[in-house]
């Protein structure tokens, strides 16, 4: 299962490449949490609707609740998607700015699994992958001075 969900988000990403735009652009917003370099290797792609795979043996497998949950945004490898409505929200590109790091540190496959044994052993707000991202978006929006996130991602896997 986890193949065919790696395969369908290599083809989201190949199919929205030309749409992606450089997270470079958040430099000065996310001055001293991530680098440029980092900034410059992720993406993200304004979406009217967050792609999610919707393959029967998801739900099948208990990913029903997770599937039909009205996202703001979505973390795919180095790119991430976020709705129309919500492409000014700083404190959700930062969330899912954590979430690429998490991704380049597990890899693919090890994100995969992890996050959708999360999700099914601790439901979505309480998945370890999401609280570390909900807890560092949160430090940012309530305007606390900058720290490497990235050293920090690393180390709290
Ligand atoms: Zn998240």
């Amino acid at each position: 299962m986890q193949n065919v969900i790696a395969e369908w988000i290599r083809q989201v990403n190949i199919t929205h490449a030309p749409l992606r735009q450089s997270c470079v652009t958040f430099q000065d917003a996310f001055d001293g949490f991530y680098s440029p370099d980092f900034l410059a290797s992720a993406y993200f792609v304004v979406v009217d609707r967050i792609p999610k795979p919707d393959f029967p043996e998801l739900r099948a497998a208990g990913f029903g609740a997770f599937m039909d949950m009205e996202a703001a945004g979505i973390t795919y490898d180095d790119t991430y998607y976020v709705q129309r409505r919500f492409v000014g929200d700083r404190g959700l590109h930062f969330h899912e700015l954590v979430h690429v790091l998490q991704w380049s540190y597990l890899q693919r496959e090890g994100f995969i699994t992890r996050y959708m044994s999360e999700i099914l052993s601790h439901g979505y707000q309480d998945a370890p992958l999401e609280v570390m991202a909900y807890q560092l978006d949160g430090h940012y929006r309530q305007g606390n001075p900058p720290f490497d996130v990235q050293a920090y991602v690393q180390q709290n896997l």
